[in-house]
């Protein structure tokens, strides 16, 4: 059986009307669901649907409306127990320049071990070895805003592997990232996932990225509408569609030339297509 490391009971998020005159809003509803520990699941659905408001409620940056969620048991209803929770669950936004703290790359990933009171001699091994396990080692004296995104995606991935926490939520971490920075974000991110056993959230609106979860959850007007692996979800193309998402292009193509079954990745989509190509020669 496998091991609940958050639940997520019957959540309701308003956010209250503000001094401007700006109007409330019911950002989720009733909203349940639950990550597994060593899961690695992905959150997708159009702008608007949730995704940001639901990340914030996991790391307790948010307190729901009504409703609960719990990590490793613990309810977030006071402030110790908020930074309790931050210590478990950690965070990845998708602007990489609002994350960086520092003006060297490793003081930077100091920064949070620093605030937890780690003794500094810690806080060294940590920074190494949270570096190498996003390929940033070698760039450690480096200063931040001289990296590309990909890499300072990379640099604030590094931060919350330094605080040691046992799940990391990103909010489209690749949002603003050119396909080379895209690349190198996914590739750390199923590394840390595969071989460190941590348990990953990718909120995200690529398909490609999604396909590489173990569950994709479907958001939509503040309610996850769907849930399963990635096949299950993306063998549903009409139904994603009507809710302003799609499938990835190989699934796509897959499909519009006969092939049986939900293709996901390119190669596979190559196999496919190879074999049909050489039956039809044949
Ligand atoms: P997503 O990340 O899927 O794009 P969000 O969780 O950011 O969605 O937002 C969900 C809904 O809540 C949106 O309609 C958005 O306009 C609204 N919303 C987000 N932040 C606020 C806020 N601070 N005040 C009022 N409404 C908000
Ligand atoms: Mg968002």
């Amino acid at each position: 059986m496998s091991e609940k490391l958050i639940e997520v009971n019957n959540v309701t998020y308003v956010y209250e009307p503000d001094e401007e005159g700006a109007p409330g809003y019911t950002a989720l509803s009733n909203v349940s669901t639950h990550i597994d520990k060593g899961e690695f699941v992905a959150v997708l659905g159009h702008n608007g649907s949730g995704k940001s408001t639901l990340a914030k409620l996991l790391n307790a940056i948010y307190e729901p409306t009504e409703g609960t969620v719990s990590v490793k048991g613990i309810v977030a209803d006071t402030e110790e127990k908020g930074d309790e929770v931050r210590r478990i669950v950690g965070m990845v936004f998708q602007n990489p320049d609002n994350q960086i703290v520092a003006t060297i790359v490793e003081d930077d990933v100091a920064f949070g071990p620093e605030n937890l009171g780690v003794e500094p001699s810690e806080i060294r091994r940590r920074v190494d070895e949270a570096l190498k396990s996003v390929n940033m080692y070698e760039m450690r004296e480096r200063e931040p805003h001289r990296l590309s995104g990909g890499q300072k995606q990379r640099v604030a991935i590094a931060g919350v592997l330094a605080m040691q926490t046992e799940c990391i939520v990103l909010d489209e971490p690749t949002a603003m990232l050119d396909p080379m920075g895209r690349s190198e974000v996914m590739k750390t991110v199923c590394r840390l996932n595969e071989e460190l056993g941590i348990t990953v959230v990718l909120i995200t609106h690529f398909m490609e990225e999604a396909v590489l979860a173990d569950r994709v959850i479907v958001m939509d007007n503040g309610r996850i509408i769907d849930e399963g692996t990635p096949a299950e979800i993306f063998s549903k193309a009409d139904f994603l569609r009507s809710h302003g998402l799609d499938v990835p292009q190989s699934t796509e193509l897959c499909r519009l030339v006969g092939i049986d079954g939900c293709v996901l990745s390119v190669g596979e989509a190559v196999e496919k297509i190879a074999s049909l190509i050489g039956g039809a020669a044949g």
